[in-house]
């Protein structure tokens, strides 16, 4: 009996298992499963622990297991890290408190007083007070442009740019820019091209394949997915600005906390399938919609009707969760609508199991100045819809009860 146990003990090395993955030789679905995460080594324990600690116990000064204080680092969050990292195709990620903080950490580690930045005009509102209202402090100056329209990007990169960085599609209006478009002309112009990959993750959009020099997310939406953390990541495949990153990230503090990493590993076991169902029941809804005589407007990636329709089908996997709409009547007979809604949550959130509608000019983009949100396409009568995994019959029903009041 006690030979079986050394043998079986023998046998499987836990520790020698993670230098033996190769992310190259397996598809996303089982990276999504397995990236990053080898048993642990102590216990043989599937899931990578919560490494609750503050700190760890140094053998001799000078020597340690990699670890020292988890401001710095910490195993559950490196466990995600190797993960993300994976799944994007890149070497490289850290994690962070927020997606907010990912973008603050970017741009400490690497802007300058002086510097000037492009940044597409429809984005997710919080980045465009970042901007405007904390990092216009230190001088640092934002032109926001129509990435999505050639000739705009073209001239804002004449005048020098420290980064170029884009979100497609753009929340809330779901605009596209061309990935591989905008990567080329950021690069002729000397500036590092990031993407802000939120909204379609990697199982459906796959930015360093098209030109990124950094991919960002927001994990709060469809990475971890349940609505239960907020977090954020910067992936890359160059392992000097990712020093950079994790100097600055320690430097200031913004490491995600070891549980909410944990939470996001199990979420992210399920991206590939949750993105599949997210699209396809987001694609029936937007046809119904398209079809309602109170919709004046539907934008979905997924619809023929979408004006950038065949870049979506060349750059995308599939449209993707979202929906804005509008309905007739404009902003009051949005807001109704929203009130109206049973089944799907009015709430601040995207990307989660579970359907949320939101109205971003009084929400999520109520910070962006009334001219700015005009012209970036967010009216007041937006409504923005993140469709989730309920039955979409269940989903059409309640915008139904909700649009017929
Ligand atoms: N990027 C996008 C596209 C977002 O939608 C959000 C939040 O809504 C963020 C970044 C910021 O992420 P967080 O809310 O996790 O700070």
């Amino acid at each position: 009996m006690a030979t079986t146990k050394e043998q079986i003990a023998t046998s499987t090395d836990f520790e020698t298992l993670d230098e033996e993955f190769d992310p190259a030789s397996y598809n996303f679905e089982t990276l999504a499963l397995h990236a990053g995460t080898p048993p642990d080594p102590t216990t043989g324990a599937m899931l990578t622990p919560i490494y609750q600690t503050t700190t760890y116990r140094q053998k001799c000064v000078g020597k340690d297991k990699g670890f020292t204080y988890s401001r710095s680092a910490n195993p559950t969050v490196s466990a995600l890290e190797r993960r993300l990292a994976a799944l994007e195709g890149a070497e490289f990620a850290t994690c962070y408190a927020t997606g907010m903080a990912a973008t603050t950490v970017l741009c400490l580690a690497l802007l300058r007083g002086g510097d000037r930045v492009v940044i597409s005009q429809a984005v997710y509102g919080g980045t465009v007070r970042l901007f405007s209202q904390i990092l216009a402090q230190f001088g640092v100056a934002a032109e926001f442009v129509d990435s999505s329209e050639k000739e705009a990007l073209t001239e804002a990169l004449k005048k020098p740019t420290r980064f170029v960085f884009i979100e497609t599609p753009a929340n809330p209006t779901l605009k596209l820019t061309d990935i591989s478009l905008a990567a080329k002309l950021s690069k002729s112009a000397d500036a590092l091209f990031v993407v802000d990959n939120t909204l379609l993750t990697p199982a459906l959009q796959r930015p360093f394949d098209l030109g990124a020099d950094v991919v960002l997310h927001s994990t709060t939406k469809f990475i971890e997915g349940h609505n239960a953390t907020v977090g954020g990541a910067l992936i890359t495949r160059d392992a000097e600005l990712h020093e950079r990153l994790a100097f600055t990230r320690n430097a200031i503090g913004a490491i995600q906390a070891p549980f909410p990493a944990w939470l996001t590993l199990q979420g992210v076991k399920t991206l590939p399938l949750r993105m599949v169902q997210h699209s396809a029941n987001a694609l029936l809804i937007a046809r119904f919609l398209e079809e309602h005589p109170r919709i004046t407007d539907v934008a979905y990636p997924g619809l023929e009707s979408f004006p950038k329709y065949e870049l979506a089908q060349r750059q995308q996997k599939t449209g993707g969760a979202l929906i804005a709409f509008e309905v007739e009547g404009g902003v009051e007979a949005g807001i109704r609508l929203m009130n109206e809604m049973r089944l799907c949550a009015l709430a601040e959130n995207l990307g989660a199991a579970e359907t949320i509608i939101t109205h971003p000019a009084s929400m999520t983009h109520a910070d962006v100045p009334p001219a700015q949100r005009t012209a970036a396409g967010i009216t007041d009568g937006l409504v923005r819809l993140s469709v989730g995994l309920e039955n979409a019959n269940d989903l059409i029903a309640d915008l139904d009860q909700a649009l017929s009041r």
